[in-house]
């Protein structure tokens, strides 16, 4: 059989097709959200006519409709794919999406009394080819092609799903999935998805700050760093915490494990967050790097946080340094804080905690960095800068070299590259790996009982031919 795909016949009944497919759509592109990258543009620009020989009124259809909280419905621009009511039924299984009526009146609508509101609902957005469905959040705030895209991961829980942070300047507008079949499938929570606005926030930390006269004045790194220097360097390593965060990177929590070291205290831990599971994606395990706090730093999250707590109510604490985590968000009270003599903390947002401080240290939020996690299953994956930090805010990881050094330790270490060697050279699970080595998609280092829920179900459905492809 010969199939002619450019003959002159093919490419006129192609223009005919287009011409039928736009005569109801409302052609609004330059306000649509998905213009940019729509496949009904795409395949317009490419094989229309460029013309409208239609002179009749097109068929008015609802626009604007609220269907859930995070997504807006504009009904004429739908093509009746169904792509979103499959999702909601096969994957979301919450069925809420529906075609009523018939032929050129066909409407995607929600079933009476339900709402698109299950914490996946964005997704619909992402596999809509037109801009019938959009996200509230994204709606008109950025023309796409002004986005750069940079691959990265989630962070809001251990699975680490693959995504793309869009950001224009250093502004992010908006984080998508990217595909990983051994993490997320094609998919992401809106939760996760959505929790970038703190990155932009108004209420950043910019600068360091040391308390001079009981208020905090901004100082430079170099007095800031020397400060905490010379308040620890006279204390017995017994007299002092650390309490780091299973939110750090791995190249973050080395500098952490040497600087323990360094200081000669064991009182060292991260706080452990559950309790986040729901059967699809997302992980129980609410910090995106326990794996690499327990590889690490060699500890169970949590098991040294009530015998440093007595230590601090008892006053055996004389230096507290707080990295990433608001200490009286997690457990610890105002009265023990107010116990110790000295008390640095590490922060992206003004806080209680931060308040409390003597020294306070600006660092950088996930999509500020480059550096690498292992996620609940095992997995490790490589975190990419996306935009710069504000102000004179800097990459944790080399706040903490900084500190080392401050203390009379080595240096010698410029890149995270160099970092990611030295935990390789001393971690087994990393040995023969470099920084480049992980790849976009990550590398498994662990074997954990771990499941993914969505992706098993996938993998039952393919089996049952229910999804073929
Ligand atoms: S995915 Fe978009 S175009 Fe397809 S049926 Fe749903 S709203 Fe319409
Ligand atoms: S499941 Fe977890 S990692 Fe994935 S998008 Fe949601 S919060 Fe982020």
């Amino acid at each position: 059989m010969g199939i002619r795909t450019e003959s002159t016949l093919t490419q006129e009944c192609r223009k005919g097709v287009m011409e039928f497919l736009l005569i109801n759509h409302p052609l609004d592109c330059p306000i649509c959200d998905q213009a940019g990258e729509c496949r009904l543009q795409e395949f317009s620009v490419e094989h229309g006519k460029g013309e409208s020989r239609f002179r009749e009124d097109k068929v008015k259809k609802p626009k604007n409709v609220d269907i859930g909280p995070r997504v807006r419905l504009d009904d004429e621009r739908c093509i009746m794919c169904s792509r979103c009511i499959r999702f909601t039924a096969e994957i979301a299984d919450e069925p809420v999406l529906g075609f009523t009526e018939r032929g050129s009146h066909t409407t995607l609508a929600v079933h009476p009394g339900k709402r698109l509101e299950h914490n996946y609902s964005l997704n619909t957005v992402d596999i809509c080819p037109v801009g019938a469905l959009t996200s509230t959040d994204f709606r008109f705030q950025q023309r796409v092609w002004f986005l750069t895209e940079t691959n990265s991961i989630c962070t809001g829980c251990g699975r680490g799903c693959n995504m793309e942070i869009g950001a224009r300047g250093d502004t992010i507008y908006r984080q998508t999935p990217r595909d990983n079949n051994d993490v997320n499938s094609t998919w992401m929570c809106d939760s996760g998805r959505l929790d970038f606005h703190f990155v932009n926030s108004e209420f950043r930390l910019t600068d360091p700050m040391v308390k001079t006269g009981g208020k905090h004045e901004i100082a430079s790194w170099k007095t800031a760093l020397n400060t905490i220097a010379t308040a620890l360097a006279g204390k017995k390593g017994e007299e002092i915490a650390i309490i780091a965060s299973a939110r750090m990177t791995n190249e973050e929590l080395f500098f952490v494990k040497h600087l323990a070291a360094q200081l000669g205290t064991t009182n060292v831990d991260v706080i452990p967050r559950t309790g986040g599971s729901d059967n699809y994606l997302r992980a129980d395990d609410l910090n995106p790097n326990t794996n690499g706090a327990k590889l690490i730093l060699g500890i169970e999250p949590g098991s040294k946080l009530a015998d440093i707590q007595e230590k601090m109510s008892r006053g055996l604490l004389r230096g507290v340094l707080a990295l990433g985590e608001n200490l009286l968000k997690v457990g610890f009270a105002q009265r023990d804080l107010e116990k110790v003599p000295f008390i640095a903390t590490l922060h992206l947002l003004a806080n209680a905690s931060a308040e409390l401080s003597h020294v306070v240290l600006p660092g950088t939020a996930y999509a500020e960095k480059r550096g690498s996690m292992i996620n609940v299953t095992g997995r490790l994956q490589r975190l990419n800068k996306a935009v710069k930090a504000p102000g004179n805010a800097r990459d944790t990881w080399e706040i903490l070299r900084d500190l080392i050094v401050a203390l009379g330790g080595s240096n010698g270490i410029h890149t995270v590259e160099d970092v990611f060697a030295l935990l390789a050279a001393e971690i087994p699970a990393l040995e023969g790996l470099t920084f480049s080595k992980i790849g976009d998609l990550g590398t498994q280092v662990l074997e954990t009982a771990e499941k993914i829920p969505l992706l098993e179900r996938e993998k039952e459905r393919k089996a049952k031919g229910i999804i073929v492809g």
